[in-house]
């Protein structure tokens, strides 16, 4: 078990427990393997399993940044995406939102509301970091 993985089982990642990315996705696999990749960038991992559940974890304590799946089930990403915005310190986190397929409209709906980046699944750590730069969360 990794330390960061240990802390966030303890909780320790609620408060104050470094720079915070909460990784929302209905699929177990995908968060796992997103969590990994967060967390070997040096951030500690929260995660959700659907925009609802996600809200409620940025009401709790605003992450620095959000990996968004968009097909979820209960709130999807967008709903949620347009929520987060609308919160009171909802408009800093970096959302990066992950999409299965290169679709356009997609992408420019996410853009639209208020996605800072995207990703094509499946992602890796060396994607996910690229995008960290771009969105200025790492330095490159
Ligand atoms: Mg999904």
């Amino acid at each position: 078990m990794t330390a960061a993985t240990a802390m966030r089982r303890h909780g320790g990642t609620k408060d104050g427990g470094g720079r915070q990315v909460l990784v929302v996705d209905d699929s177990r696999v995908i968060r796992k393997v997103a969590l990994r990749i967060v967390e070997a960038l040096g951030f500690a991992g929260r995660e959700a399993e659907n925009g609802l559940v996600a809200l409620e974890a940025c009401r709790a304590a605003m992450p620095e940044a959000v990996l968004l799946d968009w097909n979820m089930p209960v709130m999807d990403g967008l709903a949620f995406l347009e929520e987060l915005r609308r919160l009171p310190g909802g408009a800093r986190p970096k959302v990066v939102f992950c999409t299965t397929e290169n679709e356009v409209p997609q992408i420019m709906r996410a853009l639209a509301a208020g996605a800072d980046e995207y990703v094509m699944k499946p992602f890796d750590r060396e994607i996910i970091a690229s995008k960290f730069e771009q969105v200025g969360l790492i330095g490159s």
